[in-house]
């Protein structure tokens, strides 16, 4: 089956037992056994639930991975997945991954053993010269946010084989619409479904995949172990925003790139972030289009201050990957715990503006972005 065909109808297609054409919500904790030990699958719904199985069925196939899981949150995933390692062992992290990630990272895992390097994975020689005895995994973004750096995810995984490590890559920004890690290389993919998966903006919700049934295994253990999942209702809330992902992409990517278009031609926009300005090999390789994310810097606070002015379809959030447009500031919202001196250092300055482009009609969204008009 064809993508588009996939978003609908992979996974678990309809009920069995009644014909539905959608998963129901199966809002249950346990299961009657015939005898002690014989089910039809499921004894309690934290082990499995078919509502989340059929999340979990479907973010499989559409990563082309072995198996997919799904938690309460991106945050759950993502610390889930760090539990697979232990007191000692070395990960190599994108330096501008998401902030939750480097808090968890830095707040608590390091408590319990686990040794970090954060390092620019935009330039792979970075990699190799972070290496230790005790690395294994290394643990990619891209594109990151919000400057948009792009990591080659192929040239990683060829350092990760060669060295016996496994390759974590957060595909939250593009979707597996867009880019698939595992058909590159990777061997876990994380998502906050929270953003384009769900899409939204009415779930919080993490996902998984992973490419092996080793790693299946380890990953049901540590689910079931501890316990981070998703409940029924937000698993059939993601999967029904699922079923619009293709077409929602088309048309976050399509506006992403007609807004581009606009701000280039205005003398107050200073930079402009987007994968698609970007020379680099590495977006045409992996990359199938730009997806709906763009930050621009603009030339002072003021500007700032009208940009933000009077908006109508836009609204000022953080988040981002929902159907509405929502704008940010960075170093005042998401990245405001980084020290200004860094914040400026990576170039996330006070005069820059992170949009997540959503699917309404873009004269709006340029309309609210037009500081002439206000
Ligand atoms: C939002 C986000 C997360 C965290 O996910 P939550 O669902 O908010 O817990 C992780 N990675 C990226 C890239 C994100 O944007």
């Amino acid at each position: 089956m064809k993508f588009n065909s996939l978003v609908i109808h992979g996974g678990i297609d309809g009920d069995k037992a009644t014909g539905s054409v959608t998963v129901p919500i199966y809002q249950t904790s346990t299961y009657a056994q015939e005898r002690v030990g014989e089910h039809k699958g499921y004894e309690y719904s934290r082990t499995g639930n078919p509502t989340r199985e059929a999340a979990e069925k479907l973010i499989a196939d559409l990563e082309n991975g072995y198996a997919g899981f799904a938690f309460g949150s991106g945050m759950a995933a993502i610390s889930s997945v760090l539990m697979m390692f232990k007191a000692g062992d070395h990960i190599i992290f994108s330096d501008d991954v998401y902030g939750g990630t480097f808090r968890v990272v830095d707040k608590v895992f390091k408590d319990f053993g686990i040794e970090y390097s954060f390092v620019d994975t935009s330039d792979i020689a970075n990699i190799s010269s972070h290496l230790r005895e005790n690395t294994k995994a290394i643990y990619v973004e891209t594109p990151t946010n919000p400057l948009m750096k792009l990591t080659d995810i192929q040239a990683v995984s060829k350092i990760a084989k060669d060295h016996d490590l496994l390759l974590i890559v957060d595909n939250t920004f593009m979707t597996p619409y867009l880019q698939r890690p595992i058909e590159l290389g990777a061997n876990i993919i994380l998502h906050s479904a929270t953003k384009y998966l769900g899409g939204h903006s009415d779930l919080v919700a993490g996902v998984v995949v992973v490419d092996s049934e080793a790693l299946a295994n380890k990953m049901h253990f540590i689910q079931n172990a501890v316990g981070a999942i998703l409940g029924p209702f937000d698993s059939w809330l993601l999967v029904k925003g699922i079923k619009t992902l293709a077409v929602r992409m088309d048309r976050h990517c399509e506006n992403a790139a007609r807004v581009v278009e606009w701000l280039k031609q205005k003398s107050w926009v200073n930079k402009i972030y987007y994968p698609g300005l970007q020379a680099d090999a590495v977006k045409s390789g992996q990359m199938e289009n730009y997806g709906g994310m763009i930050s621009f810097e603009v030339e002072s606070e003021e500007v700032l201050e009208k940009v933000l002015r009077n908006l109508k379809t836009i609204s000022l959030a953080e988040s981002l990957g929902g159907i509405e447009s929502l704008i940010s500031v960075p170093a005042k919202m998401t990245h405001a715990s980084v020290p200004k001196e860094n914040r400026d250092k990576l170039g996330i300055t006070d005069t820059l503006i992170r949009l997540s482009v959503g699917i309404e009609d873009v004269e709006d969204i340029i309309g609210d972005l037009d500081i002439s008009r206000k």
